[in-house]
């Protein structure tokens, strides 16, 4: 199959992060830097959506400068496949918007692991870094 048709079916199916939306319209632009997350949640979930694609540059993009390690890329090149992502579900946001600095998504993601459907279910704090959303870390 040629790359553009697998590009545009990508663009057209459901969303990874299970927003119900086609991914072309939800967290691909930002993917494709057209366009940044306006919230917290956004971040969050084109963040779930780049682990479901190993977009491992996104993920270290939208880390934050104050977390961000010299090994990260290469921490996730060797954890990414560990885990293959099933489902997001949003629980619980405070701030993150528009006009806030920092926000909190909690979330619960499935993913499979070693034979076994497992639930993280944590705290993702995110604060802005010259305008834009960036991921900090988790809480359990
Ligand atoms: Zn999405």
């Amino acid at each position: 199959m040629d790359r553009d048709k697998v590009r545009l079916s990508r663009e057209q199916s459901l969303c990874p992060c299970k927003s119900r939306e086609i991914y072309g319209l939800c967290c691909g632009p930002f993917h494709s830097a057209k366009s940044f997350p306006e919230t917290a949640e956004q971040l969050m979930r084109s963040r779930y959506s780049a682990y479901f694609f190993r977009l491992l540059d996104y993920l270290v993009d939208t880390t934050h400068p104050d977390v961000k390690t010299p090994a990260l890329r290469e921490e996730l090149e060797r954890t990414i496949d560990s885990a293959k992502w099933i489902f997001l579900t949003i629980l619980k946001t405070s701030k993150g918007q528009a006009g806030d600095k920092a926000g909190k998504v909690e979330f619960a993601a499935d993913f499979y692991h070693d034979g076994e459907i497992k639930t993280l279910r944590a705290h993702s704090r995110f604060r802005r870094f010259k305008g834009l959303w960036k991921y900090v870390d988790d809480k359990g």
